[in-house]
């Protein structure tokens, strides 16, 4: 174990509201290719036309393109070990939430039930045209065929439920984020450098209720000043978690199923 997480494996067991806040860095751990890092989806050139809501109209294809691959491809990408130790957590009862900045959907697929997505999912995909639903299971189908997923009904295109440029936040979303960041009295702070808006916002509705932070994250961020406990490697982070809640597991009591 690394000696500087120490004090969170004290921290955690007194918590009696924990939640996480996660970014990119926990998703480039998964493989997945960080949208603003220096690979990232948003330095190709005409990136910042992909999730425009105003380009997406004028021509859905630019999206469907940029996004074939990193979003629908998602199937080849399996959770990271920060994904699995929040999924575990969550099951052991020590984690009540994970407010996330990713689109990637890996939270749910490693287990993780209550997962708020902040800047929306590609779970769901509603059509511009007349608002039905599909599926991503729909929406990869239809991609097998074409370039752009498209309505049965009416034939325009099927939008994700991602937040794009030029749209409001998912309100539902933010409202419950700012619940769990202002009743929780530990947030972990994970992978992410608090720079985008909500995720700036949220830790800090966590300190003024009287909460604590901790913060994993391989770069500064505004708030390392007034984080309980500051760490950089979200490896580490997880080994050592992991490590925690299998001895947790063996003196928790158990109940017959
Ligand atoms: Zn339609």
């Amino acid at each position: 174990m690394t000696d500087g997480i120490s004090p969170l494996l004290d921290l955690m067991p007194r918590a009696s509201h924990m939640v996480a806040l996660t970014g990119a860095g926990i998703s480039t751990l998964a493989g997945i290719p960080d949208f603003r890092g220096p690979k990232g989806l948003y330095r190709q050139p005409g990136a910042e036309r992909i999730f425009d809501i105003d380009w997406f109209r004028r021509d859905p294809s630019i999206y469907y393109e940029g996004c074939r691959e990193l979003i629908y491809g998602l199937d080849h990408y399996t959770p990271g070990p920060v994904h699995t130790v929040l999924a575990r957590l969550e099951a052991a009862g020590r984690l009540q939430a994970v407010i996330t900045q990713n689109i990637d959907m890996l939270h749910q697929k490693a287990g993780s039930r209550h997962v708020i997505e902040v800047h929306g999912s590609p779970l769901h995909h509603h059509c511009i045209g007349c608002g039905r639903e599909a599926t991503f299971a729909e929406v990869c189908a239809l991609l097998q065929q074409e370039r752009v997923a498209r309505c049965s009904a009416c034939g325009a295109a099927y939008k994700p439920d991602i937040t794009f440029f030029g749209e409001a936040l998912p309100e539902a979303a933010l409202e419950a984020a700012v619940a769990q960041a202002r009743r929780a009295d530990l947030m972990l702070v994970l992978g992410t450098s608090l720079t985008v808006f909500p995720a700036a916002a949220l830790p800090e509705e966590t300190l003024r209720a009287g909460g604590q932070l901790v913060i994993v994250n391989a770069q500064p961020t505004p708030l390392d000043h007034r984080a309980r406990l500051r760490l950089s490697d979200l490896a580490d982070f997880a080994k050592s978690v992991g490590e925690w809640l299998t001895s947790y597991d063996q003196i928790a009591p158990r109940f017959p199923s």
